[in-house]
């Protein structure tokens, strides 16, 4: 080191001792894990506490770029924003302190400043109160009279100069000693802060990368989660994106629809997606449900499509069995109405003309309308009877026994009363299978299926050549109902067993009826584990067969 200064003294062990346990405290103060700027205050209050001082100034010294920056200004108790101040370049042909200092790697110490700046050709600065660096002869006599300037260094390479001013006395080389080892501190805690800043810089970018890719995981999860079929189709028409539930809805695989032109699996989507309104600009979406036929399925879907920068993304649901409900309820009303209007309005014919015109009835003709209210009366409860009994099915809600029942006995009672009922009964012919087993199921529940096959055939087969057969085979009873009149189409065949469906319900002719019936008989023979089916040629009549399970 060079010596500018005379009060230079021999550094004993006790002195030595001192500077150590400074050093030791400044270390363990400037290594808090402080933001860069805080280190220097920090460095500047220690300082304070073991070198008196007016001024402080902490540059950095860039080797890209060759120039001097201020860090840190600190001038007669007041910190000066360092921007103020303007880099200086590096002089190596050693004009300018800091620069000699850099240069050279050393501390310099100087006990009487104006003299020696004018000596080095006023290119020592100093710094007003305002914070800008004056050249020392340029502003005449200089407050500051003693200084010493010390480089920090880092892995042998000067990184930066720490000039240190004081405006009376001088500074003594053991100061310049204990300078020196604290500026070392002061250089390592600023790296080691700007390392921590940098450190939780990338840690911070890290998390946000993290949290960016956890949420795009969770927006994908979350597509595939929604019941909502969602797809996208790029500007070309073709699938980007098809999420889980647009399979489930659609019966289309992502595989077989990804990376194509919708047209491909959808036949009709170029006109479908002219009816589906694209909102864009953030306005607001509008749903249209329109009829879609996917792979020979008819589907009910309700579509909202919003514009993307990737393309249109359409979400859609699934409203064909809603669609179904709302054609069942619609069907129900307009049956019902229909089907209770015709007796409704033959007992209330009947009831006016007891009523009103009783006197001039006769007795044959007061019977003949007790028996039109009687009759009606009895068609109006079968009615509510079959509304009834459907609702609870569809609600699951009829309990259904499974009891050892004599179904040949059942039969034979039924036809019985069949013919009793009737004013005008059919010939029946009944042929009961001698060694019939029971079979297991709800007694009163057969009853009712066997009397609506048997309604079914006087209403629809004629009263002709009716013949019912009870048999057993290969584990199960059969009843068969087989008639003679005009059968039921091939395409008819499995549709009469829909709720509410009738064949040919306009003819004029056609008898009166809900289409609950056969509905309901299925139904009930299924819920005992047995099957209901038709055979039908048409033209030659029809056979309806019901098979229960032997009871064990
Ligand atoms: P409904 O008799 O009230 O119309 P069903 O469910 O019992 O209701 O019958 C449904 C349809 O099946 C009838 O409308 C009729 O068209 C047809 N059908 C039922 N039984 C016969 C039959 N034995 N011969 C011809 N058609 C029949």
């Amino acid at each position: 080191m060079q010596d500018y200064g005379q009060n230079v003294s021999e550094g004993d062990l006790e002195r030595k001792a001192r500077v150590a346990e400074i050093l030791l405290a400044a270390a363990r103060q400037l290594a808090e894990g402080l933001e860069p700027e805080r280190v220097y205050e920090r460095f500047q209050e220690l300082l304070a506490t073991v070198i008196p001082h007016d001024g402080l100034l902490v540059s950095s010294y860039d080797e890209v770029d060759d120039l001097i920056r201020c860090e840190y200004v600190w001038n007669e108790g007041n910190k000066v924003d360092p921007s103020t101040l303007p880099p200086l370049p590096l002089n190596r042909a050693g004009g300018g302190m800091q620069s000699r200092v850099i240069v050279s790697g050393e501390s310099f110490l100087f006990n009487d400043v104006p003299r020696q700046v004018r000596e080095r050709e006023g290119e020592f600065y100093n710094l007003d109160p305002d914070g800008t660096l004056r050249k020392i002869p340029d502003a005449g006599p200089a407050a500051t009279k003693a200084a010493m300037m010390v480089p920090v260094k880092h892995e042998g390479t000067v990184v930066g100069v720490v000039q240190l001013m004081t405006d009376q006395g001088e500074y003594a080389q053991e100061q310049v000693e204990l300078f020196e080892g604290l500026v070392a501190q002061m250089g390592a805690a600023v790296r080691n802060a700007r390392l921590q800043k940098e450190r939780s810089r990338l840690e911070a970018a890290e998390e946000a990368a993290r949290a960016v890719a956890a949420e795009r995981e969770q927006a994908a999860q979350v597509l595939e989660a929604v019941g909502d079929g969602i797809f996208l189709l790029d500007r070309s028409g073709v699938v980007r994106l098809w999420n889980r539930a647009a399979e489930l809805i659609t019966g289309l695989r992502g595989a077989a629809v990804l990376e194509r032109e919708l047209r491909a699996a959808i036949p009709d989507w170029t006109e479908l997606s002219q009816r589906i309104p694209v909102a864009s600009g953030g306005a607001r979406a509008v749903a249209v449900t329109l009829p879609v036929r996917i792979a020979s399925r008819d589907l009910w879907l309700s579509f909202i499509a919003v514009d993307s920068a990737a393309g249109v993304i359409y979400a859609f649901r699934d409203l064909t069995s809603e669609r179904r409900l709302e054609e069942e309820k619609s069907d129900l009303v307009a049956t019902i109405s229909h089907e209770l209007r015709t007796p409704m309005t033959a007992v209330y014919g009947a009831a006016t003309t007891l009523l009103h015109r009783e006197g001039a009835l006769d007795p044959q003709q007061r019977r003949q309308l007790l028996e039109v209210i009687e009759a009606e009366a009895r068609r109006l409860a079968h009615i509510t009877e079959e509304v009834l009994l459907t609702s609870q099915l569809d609600r699951d809600d009829l309990r259904i026994a499974h009891d050892t029942v004599d179904v040949a006995e059942i039969v034979r009672t039924t036809v019985e009363a069949m013919a009793t009922r009737l004013s005008d009964p059919p010939l029946i012919e009944l042929d009961i299978q001698a060694d019939v087993g029971a079979a297991s199921g709800d007694r009163d529940r057969i009853q009712q299926v066997v009397l609506n096959l048997l309604d079914n055939a006087v209403k629809y087969g004629g009263a002709t050549g009716l013949a019912v057969r009870v048999g057993a085979e290969n584990g199960v009873v059969c009843i068969a109902v087989t008639d003679r009149g005009p059968g039921i189409e091939l395409a008819d065949q499995e549709r009469i067993f829909e709720k509410f469906y009738r064949a040919d319900p306009q003819l004029a002719q056609a008898p009166a009826g809900t289409g609950l019936g056969l509905y309901i008989s299925r139904e009930l023979v299924t819920r005992m584990g047995g099957t209901l089916r038709v055979s039908s040629d048409p033209g030659e009549g029809a056979t309806f067969a019901v098979r229960l399970p032997l009871a064990d």
